[in-house]
């Protein structure tokens, strides 16, 4: 490949300052989150303006057949910004406006690379009485990215996953055509995805390889006046799912249900893995904290509603942690944290499931860890008004210490076989090797369906290989 001529069509479009080809510029976007074996390689990045721009360089890649990968801070956990097979990283950083915020329809249309703190940032100036569920990832990283991604916020249990807080997109698809879909295909108004066939699919859960977003609208909830986040505590995940299963069915103005155990609130916190309890269990700790958040429109119904939590939760023997404790401190960093455990590196994986397989979950992820001298840290939040669920689990590593990190690899790889035998479990921002057991498992005409849909959308097989369905 010559890159010099590619670099000189690329300067031409965004000008010289936002396109590079130099090593101590690209090697940022080489990244990958471990999951991603080997590490990829940028050859090229580019950070666009506008969507017109999005089009001409995709153009650009189509004629030089190289390939294209979307990208906003390439921290997802599935590594599917890594770009595995080279060529040109879109850093969206630069699509970064807030566009419009409709406050009756309760939505806002950014553009594709906006960040979680240049949303909140936003609302918190000119939307106060509107918020955007937000996420557990670091501030800079990117709004629909995490939507398209199924990513998930601390108002799943209004909204479900990212995917269903999307209300309609422009998308330059890998063939270089701008579409939108959506309500927006026919109107001024981006209220939702309904009646139209939705074709927000052909973009979600394919991991930026049929388009690159460059609008999306994201679904925006009122803030209401009254709110309380409970922490509660029991000693068992067999004590404490139960309860949380009954509290997202009792129809109490919740925003929020999720599940750490106690040994990822500690990573959270930046504890060291090594001095804390390798099984809490053993010493009586409580294993099972929890978060569950509530808002009302008046104090009689806030008050109401924190009775019957109080009350089913009692009733469950979980306990109450001390008033005080605010949830409502998103995005934060939890990176961060991490780094302050030695050579601090974290990753996780995680899948959908049926909300019947949580504790089954949690255990079988809980032994393979402890059986490779790893504390247990899981997660797990409460979706849709208690429809399904997110399981996650997490392995921590010494950054600097390369056989740490080929072993954290090889027991996340575990880990997920070890819970695929639950009926249902289906991983998400699933790297290439999970892919590739799902391609062979999938429905063969579903399998079929996904590939003509990839080849029509990008016909060239230039956006982001190597990710995604039907490569
Ligand atoms: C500590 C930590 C905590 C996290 N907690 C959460 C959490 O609670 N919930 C959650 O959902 N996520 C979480 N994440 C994961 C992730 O960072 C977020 O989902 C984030 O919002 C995605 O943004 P990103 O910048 O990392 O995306 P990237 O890694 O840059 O992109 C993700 C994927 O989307 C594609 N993509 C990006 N932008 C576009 C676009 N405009 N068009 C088409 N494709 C695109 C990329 O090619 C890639 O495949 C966490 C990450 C960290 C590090």
């Amino acid at each position: 490949m010559n890159n010099n001529e590619i670099v000189s069509e690329l300067e031409n479009i965004v000008g010289e300052q936002f396109v590079s080809d130099k090593p101590e510029e690209t090697f940022l976007y080489h990244y990958d989150f471990i999951t991603a074996e080997p590490e990829g390689k940028c050859d090229i990045v580019i950070m666009p303006k506008t969507a017109e721009e999005v089009q001409e360089i995709v153009k650009i890649a189509n004629k030089f057949k190289i390939p294209l990968v979307p990208w906003v801070s390439g921290i997802n956990f599935g590594s599917t910004a890594t770009p595995l097979k080279g060529g040109i990283v879109v850093d969206l950083r630069r699509l970064n406006r807030v566009l419009e915020v409709n406050e009756d329809d309760m939505y806002a249309l950014i553009e594709g690379g906006t960040t979680w703190a240049g949303l909140q940032a936003y609302l918190g100036k000119n939307h106060p009485n509107l918020m955007a569920g937000v996420t557990f990832s670091p501030p800079g990283t990117g709004v629909v990215a995490s939507c398209l991604c199924y990513g998930m916020f601390n108002l799943g249990m209004l909204g479900g996953t990212g995917a269903e807080f999307i209300n309609g997109l422009e998308v330059v698809l890998g063939s270089g055509d701008l579409v939108r879909v959506g309500s927006c295909s026919l109107s001024d108004y981006w209220y939702g995805r309904q009646p139209l066939p939705d074709l927000a699919g052909l973009f979600i859960g394919w991991e930026g390889s049929t388009g690159i977003v460059t609008k999306a609208a994201i679904k925006l909830w009122p803030k209401l006046p009254f709110r309380k986040d409970f922490v509660l505590m029991g000693n068992t995940f067999d004590m404490g799912i139960p309860v949380l299963l009954k509290l997202s069915k009792a129809g109490l103005g919740i925003c929020d249900i999720f599940v750490f155990s106690y040994n990822w609130i500690q990573a959270a916190i930046g504890a060291y893995e090594k001095k804390v309890p390798l099984n809490p269990l053993k010493d009586n700790l409580p294993v099972f904290i929890s978060g569950v958040t509530t808002q009302a429109y008046t104090e009689k119904q806030h008050e109401a509603q924190c009775e019957a939590i109080e009350t089913i939760s009692k009733e469950g023997g979980l306990t109450e942690a001390p008033q005080g404790i605010s949830l409502d401190i998103l995005p934060y960093q939890a990176w961060g944290a991490w780094n302050f455990s030695r050579g601090g590196g974290g990753e996780w994986i995680g899948s959908y499931c049926s909300t019947r397989e949580i504790i089954k979950y949690y255990k079988l992820a809980r032994e393979t860890a402890l059986k490779h001298g790893h504390t247990s840290q899981f997660y797990s939040r409460l979706l849709f008004g208690g429809h399904y669920c997110v399981s996650r689990f997490n392995i921590n590593f010494n950054k600097n210490d390369p056989e740490e990190i080929e072993s954290a690899r090889i027991i996340l790889k575990e880990i997920h076989e070890e819970v695929s035998s639950l009926d249902g479990v289906v991983m998400y921002k699933a790297p290439k090797w999970a892919h590739e057991v799902y391609e062979e498992k999938i429905y063969p005409a579903t399998y079929e369906l996904m590939k003509k849909i990839k080849n029509l959308l990008d016909p060239n097989k230039v956006m982001n290989p190597g990710h995604g369905w039907g490569d």
